[in-house]
């Protein structure tokens, strides 16, 4: 079945992510922009803009255009603000922050989702990405700090590591709680110095596997 894309992402943004009350126009811009039905396999480009997750391999998913669209609105991205991301999978949520002028630093851990991101991203002409393979739950070092930190995957609690890499002032959303599968996405804001932390809602992401988390 052929889609006509740019209708589904305006239909998209319309009745998934303007609809449940989502108002940031560089969020909405974005993801009227970003060809979404690229970064999934051929066989599921038709589904590509339906309301939920789908496949992406290797036991990952690609998150639901609306969950994207709502932690990219919390992270208030800025353009020219350094972005850490960890769980690279597909790339779309990469390709979002870079459309919004972030330049983007994002790890994963599978070496098939990393190759592949890198691909795809490079095909489109993304340039201010820059991918690693890495446990991503030790953050990345050598590039911080990150004036923003956005994990796309559950762990039990919130890395050290990212506390340390998070700018002041900074900000980084994580899906966070003690049971698989379920989490408290979790804001947390750094500001002179001090940590604060709040959740904002019940999300379902895929593990974070690694040295600090699972
Ligand atoms: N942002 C992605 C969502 C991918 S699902 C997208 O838009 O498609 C979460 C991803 O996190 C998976 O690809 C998984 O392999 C990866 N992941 C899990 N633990 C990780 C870790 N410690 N470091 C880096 N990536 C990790």
């Amino acid at each position: 079945m052929e889609i006509d894309p740019k209708r589904s992402r305006e239909r998209m943004v319309r009745d998934q992510i303007i609809a449940r009350g989502v108002s940031s126009l560089a969020v909405l811009s974005a993801m009227r922009k970003v060809p979404r039905h690229l970064f999934v396999e051929e066989a599921l480009k038709p589904q590509a803009y339906e309301d939920h997750p789908l496949p992406i391999g290797q036991g990952q998913t690609i998150s639901q255009p609306y969950v994207v669209a709502w932690m990219t609105e919390l992270l208030d991205v800025k353009p020219g603000m350094k972005v850490l991301e960890i769980g690279t999978g597909s790339g779309y949520q990469t390709a979002v922050l870079a459309e919004m002028g972030a330049v983007v630093h994002s790890v994963e851990r599978v070496p098939e989702l990393h190759q592949l991101a890198k691909n795809r991203l490079a095909a489109m002409g993304y340039g201010n990405v820059h991918l690693k393979l890495d446990d991503g739950t030790l953050g990345w070092p050598e590039s911080a700090p990150f004036d923003r930190i956005l994990v796309t995957a559950g762990g039990p609690k919130v890395p050290e590591p990212y506390l340390e890499q998070l700018a002041d002032p900074g900000l980084l959303v994580i899906p966070v709680g003690p049971e698989r599968r379920s989490q408290n996405l979790t804001l947390v804001r750094k500001q002179d110095g001090k940590i604060g932390r709040k959740s904002v809602g019940q999300v379902m992401f895929v593990d974070l596997v690694g040295r600090h988390a699972w």
